[in-house]
């Protein structure tokens, strides 16, 4: 069951160089979880308890779980990642048995980074959600603040969550020895467009008129994630086109077919 649930993996490869337009939020990632993890001396000398947990907020696909994992490579920290929507299991006491699991697997393998994603799954306000009226959704909640309570002792492990709906949240959560620092990571402006467009494209062969400075003001609104895949959008009409160079024209062919697709779909559902 641990394995279904939980995704370990225990050299991470992303950096924050493959981040864009996020240097303020690596920043206090850096300080809250890095920090800690390299120099727990230091906070002892200072007398002070490093933040407990650290929660990412923000819309889809901006780059919370790339963060994450950043820290986890930085750090040569075992990452382990577990979806809050995995925690709420249909049988009686599962889910508190999922979080325990989920402790004592970063504890056999610390220093390590324990990442929650869709933390609303389990503590959005009973008001909110049909399933978090639920009591075992409240005793999945109520498991891991108890082990977020005694895991300080327990060495090298960090916690982080994220999550797209942070009105949604039980503030019981975000009070101080739980999810205690709050990261906004919001979508990109038109500098972290123009970073994360240069970051996908960087191994594609482009031709030199491709103007990124352009191309991040037409993305008005995009997040990371589909700034990601006009990268390769643009590179599939270049093929189609028996092309080997990405041309300013497939940018322009990827982002007609992302926006008629959107109108056809119907808008991206916006939680946040
Ligand atoms: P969700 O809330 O949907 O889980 P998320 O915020 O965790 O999303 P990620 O999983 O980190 O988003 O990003 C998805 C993909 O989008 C990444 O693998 C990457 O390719 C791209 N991406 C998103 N944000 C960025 C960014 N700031 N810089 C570079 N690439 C990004």
């Amino acid at each position: 069951a641990r394995a279904q649930a939980m995704e370990v993996d225990e050299s991470p490869e992303v950096t924050y160089d493959d981040i864009g337009g996020l240097e303020a939020q690596i920043q206090e990632v850096r300080e809250a979880v890095e920090e800690p993890l390299v120099n727990a001396e230091q906070f002892d000398e200072v007398g002070i308890d490093p933040p407990s947990g650290v929660l990412l907020h923000g819309p889809p696909g901006t780059g919370k779980t790339m963060l994450a994992r950043a820290v986890a490579n930085e750090t040569d920290a075992t990452f382990i990642k577990m979806a809050g929507s995995e925690l709420v299991r249909k049988f009686i006491g599962e889910g508190s048995r999922l979080v325990r699991d989920l402790f004592e697997l970063a504890s056999e393998r610390e220093p390590a980074i324990i990442f929650i994603d869709e933390i609303d799954a389990v503590a959005a306000k009973r008001t909110e959600s049909k399933t978090s009226g639920d009591a075992e959704v409240q005793r999945t909640m109520m498991q891991l603040l108890s082990e977020m309570d005694g895991f300080e002792d327990r060495g090298e492990i960090r916690i982080i969550a994220a999550t797209n709906r942070f009105d949604m949240l039980d503030r019981a959560i975000l009070r101080p020895g739980r999810f205690d620092r709050l990261i906004e990571v919001p979508e990109p402006d038109a500098e972290g467009r123009r970073r994360i467009l240069e970051i996908h494209t960087q191994d594609m062969s482009l031709a030199d008129e491709v103007d990124f400075e352009h191309l991040a003001a037409e993305t008005d609104g995009f997040s990371g994630a589909e700034l990601a895949s006009l990268a390769t959008e643009a590179g599939m009409f270049a093929i189609r086109d028996g092309r080997t160079d990405v041309r300013t024209e497939d940018f322009e062919e990827a982002l007609e077919k992302i926006e008629e697709g959107d109108q056809t779909e119907g808008q991206p559902v916006a939680f946040y």
